[in-house]
């Protein structure tokens, strides 16, 4: 049997100060694993340029020149995170026997790497790197993103705690994943829906090797907000449920109002107007929610996902 070829996928955005150092870094895991006879000799290094602004581009071009196992590719616009991600494991796809993705910055230990070769070797499909702890986040990284994962939760879609995008992918994950055909992509909710053979890895997160982050407030808070919207639709079902609420509180209402009418002096004209008020309320929120759940269908439909893969055949 043939060793498999890992390729190890890098999204880079403005990251020539740490890439250099990364590479290095990566090329002898690589040469650790060839060694001991678990991977292909032909196992490489996957740059995705992400429009980066810098010398990003220049230094993976001469990276391979030096040595030919790192490979790039170059986005013609800074896409994002997600998009230069995918855009390598899509070239990664049928060109490896499985990849492994990891950010520039090498926050997500390395070494953790020898441990998703055996994990996949076992027969693992899908094997996710897990934070074993977050102590070199800020306090505020922190906090928000594991206030982020419970709101998921609660939202009603799983994803795997603490793991961010550091995992490996066995080139048949990766062709399902292919079939994902949305352009909003949060990659961390539709991979435990491809529903293979998974495995977990805890590692250490570190602080980056050089260069600063390139996820300021804004840009992670827009991230949540596309993961939440991109996999759930208890928001307006939010509305339908506060529609219900609005009209028992209306009947509450309407009894008070009546009591009032019949009890003492009201001014003219403040019952109907009290009456009309609540009633068309919740009738209106009732009405948003109804539209909100055709529209969350579309959305669903537009986004045209796979119905199914099918993990094993027995048929000749
Ligand atoms: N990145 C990217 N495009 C972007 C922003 C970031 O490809 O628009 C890459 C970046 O080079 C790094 C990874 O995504 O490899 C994670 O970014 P970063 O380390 O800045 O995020 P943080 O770890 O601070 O959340
Ligand atoms: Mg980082």
């Amino acid at each position: 049997m043939s060793l498999p070829v890992i390729a190890i996928v890098i999204p880079c955005y403005n990251e020539e100060q740490a890439l250099p150092i990364t590479a290095d870094r990566l090329l002898a895991v690589i040469d650790n694993l060839v060694a001991e006879n678990k991977i292909s000799a032909t196992s490489y290094l996957l740059c995705c340029n992400d429009g980066s602004r810098d010398n990003t581009w220049r230094i993976i071009e001469s990276l391979h020149l030096k040595d030919n196992r790192i490979k790039g590719i170059s986005l013609a616009h800074n896409r994002g995170h997600q998009n230069a991600l995918l855009a390598g494991l899509m070239t990664a796809m049928n060109r490896c026997d499985a990849a492994i993705s990891i950010d520039a910055d090498l926050q997500d230990d390395p070494t953790a790497i020898y441990r998703m070769v055996d994990k996949y070797l076992n027969g693992a499909e899908i094997v996710y790197g897990v934070r074993s702890s977050r102590e070199t986040d800020s306090w505020f990284k922190r906090t928000t993103a594991r206030g982020f994962y419970k709101f998921q939760k609660r939202m009603g879609f799983e994803t795997i705690y603490d793991h961010a995008d550091y995992r490996l992918m066995s080139n048949r994950a990766l062709q399902l994943l292919s079939e994902y055909g949305e352009s909003n992509l949060f990659l961390r909710g539709i991979i435990p829906q491809i529903g293979l053979r998974t495995d977990i890895v805890k590692y250490d997160r570190h602080e980056r090797v050089a260069g600063e982050s390139k996820y300021p407030l804004a840009k992670m808070l827009s991230f949540s907000i596309d993961g939440i919207t991109s996999f759930s639709s208890t928001p307006i079902r939010m509305i339908f449920l506060l529609g219900i609420i609005l009209l028992i509180l209306d009947v509450i209402m309407s009894i008070y109002v009546f009591i009032s009418y019949f009890g003492h002096d009201v001014i003219p004209g403040w019952t109907s107007l009290m009456l009309s008020v609540w009633f068309l309320g919740s009738l209106i929120l009732i009405g948003l929610g109804v539209v909100g759940e055709y529209i969350g269908k579309i959305f669903v439909e537009v986004k045209h996902r796979p119905r199914y893969a099918i993990r094993d055949y027995l048929i000749d």
